[in-house]
C-alpha cells in the first residue's frame, strides 16, 4: 500500500538497549517508524533508569518512549506500594507506562516464598496508580498454549522451546494458561480506570474469540499484534480482518523486537537488513492479501505460512499510529 505514509508508524512494543539505541534510530528511518515505544530493557539489564533515560532521551529525543518494570526483587511486606510509589517518581522522570513481563504469575515469588498471582492484591496500589498517573499498563501474562502442554514430539512449538527451555510451562509447578488469563482478567476488571494493553494480541491470538471477549467485556483492555502474527495469521483471513474491523480502536501495532537483550539476541538480529526485513514482513501481512506467507519471524514458532489480511487503510492507521497516540502520554 504506498499510498500509505508510514513516516508516523509507531511501534508499540520493542526491547532496545541503551547502547543499541543509534542502530535503531537508522532502522526506524528506513522502515518508516516515527516513534517506538521501548518496555523494561533497562531493568532487564541492570541499567540504572536515570542513566538509561538520558541515553535514550539523547539518541531519540521525543520519538521513543520508555515502559519501566517493577523491581519484584523487593517483595517484603508492603512491596505494591513501594512499587506505585517508584512508578510515580518515574513518570514524573519522562516514563510513560508500565511494563509487566511474564514471569509475573510464574515465577516472581513474595518474601515468604509463595508465588505471587497476576490479581494479588498486594499489587493494587501498583494497577491503581497507573490509573491514576494516566500510564497504560503493557502486561504479558501467560505465553502460548503450547508453551503449556508436554514437551513431546506432538508440541508443535518444540523447536523453540528447546531453543528456550525456560519457556516451558507445561510442568505441574506452573499454573495453567487459563488460570493465568483469568487472574489477569480480574485485575482489568478490578481496576477499570487503568488502561491494560495486553501484549501478544492478549497471548491468546490461537483463540480469536476469547480475545475478542475480553475485548467486548473490558472497555480499558487493548492489545498488541507482538510476536504473534504467527498465530493470528493462522486463522481465515476473512476472521481476521472482521476481528481488527471491530476492534479497531483496541488493537495497536507492535513487533516485540530485540535488540541488546543476549537472551534473544544470538545473533539474528544484529543485522540492520534482517531487521528492516522485519518491518516489511508486517506491513505485507497487514496490508496485502498474499497467501501462506512467512510470518515475521519464521521459523521459530513454527513452521507454517500465514494468510495476510489486507486491512482498510482507515484501520491500519489507528493500529499503526492512531491507538498508541491517543493512549501512551507524550507520543
Ligand atoms: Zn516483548
Amino acid at each position: 500500500m504506498e499510498t500509505l505514509n508510514r513516516r508516523s508508524v509507531v511501534d508499540a512494543h520493542v526491547h532496545v538497549a541503551p547502547d543499541q539505541a543509534a542502530l535503531m534510530l537508522e532502522i526506524m528511518d528506513a522502515a518508516g517508524l516515527g516513534a517506538v515505544v521501548n518496555a523494561g530493557i533497562l531493568e532487564v539489564r541492570g541499567i540504572p533508569f536515570e542513566d538509561g533515560m538520558r541515553a535514550f532521551e539523547r539518541v531519540f529525543g521525543e520519538r521513543m518512549r520508555y515502559f519501566p518494570t517493577p523491581d519484584f526483587g523487593d517483595t517484603a511486606p508492603g512491596f505494591g506500594e513501594r512499587m506505585a510509589e517508584r512508578l510515580a517518581r518515574q513518570v514524573a522522570r519522562g516514563a510513560c507506562g508500565l511494563k509487566i513481563f511474564k514471569e509475573l504469575g510464574l515465577r516472581h515469588r513474595d518474601a515468604g516464598g509463595d508465588l505471587i498471582p497476576v490479581d494479588d492484591p498486594r499489587l493494587d496500589p501498583l494497577w491503581a496508580k497507573a490509573g491514576e498517573l494516566g500510564v497504560p499498563v503493557l502486561i504479558h501474562t501467560a505465553d502460548p498454549l503450547a508453551f503449556f502442554r508436554p514437551l513431546d514430539e506432538a508440541n508443535e512449538r518444540r523447536e523453540e522451546l528447546q531453543r528456550y527451555p525456560d519457556w516451558h510451562f507445561g510442568k505441574p509447578e506452573f499454573p495453567g494458561h487459563d488460570t493465568l488469563l483469568a487472574q489477569r482478567n480480574r485485575v482489568i476488571e478490578r481496576h477499570s480506570g487503568t488502561v491494560f494493553i495486553g501484549a501478544h494480541l492478549g497471548n491468546y491470538p490461537e483463540d480469536l474469540s476469547y480475545v475478542d471477549a475480553c475485548l467486548d467485556r473490558y472497555p480499558n483492555f487493548y492489545v498488541d499484534t507482538s510476536a504473534r502474527i504467527g498465530e493470528i495469521g493462522r486463522h481465515p483471513a476473512e476472521e481476521v480482518r472482521a476481528f481488527f474491523r471491530k476492534h479497531q480502536d483496541r488493537t495497536l501495532f507492535g513487533s516485540d523486537l530485540v535488540l541488546g537483550w543476549d537472551v534473544f539476541d544470538q545473533g539474528e538480529r544484529e543485522d540492520r537488513s534482517e531487521v528492516e526485513a522485519h518491518y516489511e514482513d508486517h506491513w505485507r501481512f497487514f496490508e496485502t492479501d498474499e497467501r501462506q506467507i512467512p510470518y515475521p519471524g519464521f521459523p521459530i514458532q513454527g513452521r507454517w505460512g500465514v494468510d495476510a489480511i489486507a486491512l482498510p487503510s482507515e484501520v491500519l492507521e489507528k493500529l499503526y499510529a492512531g491507538n498508541a497516540r491517543r493512549l501512551i502520554p507524550g507520543l
